[in-house]
């Protein structure tokens, strides 16, 4: 059972979204090491993954798995060379402090605010949010939502739990989704489409443009 709604709400400070009509990487001063003109060109998709804490290994092997080729991004200059980026489960505390202290947060926000396609699982839903309750103090977010995501909304690591979960707009069976420390999306602003849904209505999937964000791992 969640604990209830908490009084206080902190807010990330996400940098402001670009204009749509430009491509992510129009925003970048530097060129492709390894694309040309855009990042999208035939053959199989370059994914980076954030690769600073959390189940990195495990995006790898199913993005690999998928056709993908995968490359970890650490820095500023290696996310130029992706056509899409995955953040990780993990703890976002830790992933926040990391990204900040590698000079990678900002040109990640900027990237995701510019369209560069990006997926967030658990950690990584909680980092794409535009807004956080319970937070840690001082804790950011690279934006990328207009959501709400509360933290640990179901508990600690005991009230970890699976769960078939439907997300009818992909069409395909139920996905098998582990909920560990998961957050949810408390409230989702009007460009916010919720693709799933807990029996009890807990939003747990949403996309909004360029990004995805849930609360569970599909990938464990
Ligand atoms: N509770 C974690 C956090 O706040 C997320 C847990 C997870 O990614 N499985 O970052």
């Amino acid at each position: 059972s969640r604990p209830p709604p908490s009084t206080t709400t902190r807010r990330s400070s996400p940098m402001s979204r670009a204009g749509s009509a430009t491509p992510w990487w129009a925003s970048m001063s530097q060129t492709f090491p390894h694309r040309t003109a855009s990042p999208s060109v035939a053959g199989s998709p370059r994914v980076g993954i954030l690769a600073l804490q959390g189940d990195v290994r495990e995006h790898g092997r199913v993005l690999r798995s998928l056709g993908a080729e995968v490359v970890s991004i650490r820095r500023p200059d290696e996310l130029l060379a992706v056509d899409g980026l995955v953040l990780p489960g993990g703890e976002s505390t830790v992933i926040d402090k990391l990204a900040r202290g590698f000079g990678v947060a900002e040109p990640l926000s900027r990237a995701i605010a510019a369209g560069l396609p990006v997926y967030g699982t658990c950690a990584g839903l909680i980092l794409l949010a535009d807004r956080l309750e319970d937070g840690i103090e001082g804790q950011r977010t690279f934006g990328g939502l207009d959501v709400t995501v509360r933290r640990n909304a179901f508990g600690g690591q005991v009230e970890s739990f699976e769960a078939s979960v439907a997300v009818p707009t992909f069409g395909g069976p139920p996905v098998d989704a582990a909920f560990i420390r998961a957050p949810l999306v408390v409230s989702t602003g009007p460009g916010v489409e919720v693709l799933a849904e807990l029996d009890d209505g807990g939003i747990v999937a949403v996309r909004q443009g360029n990004a995805i964000g849930t609360a569970f791992h599909p990938e464990v």
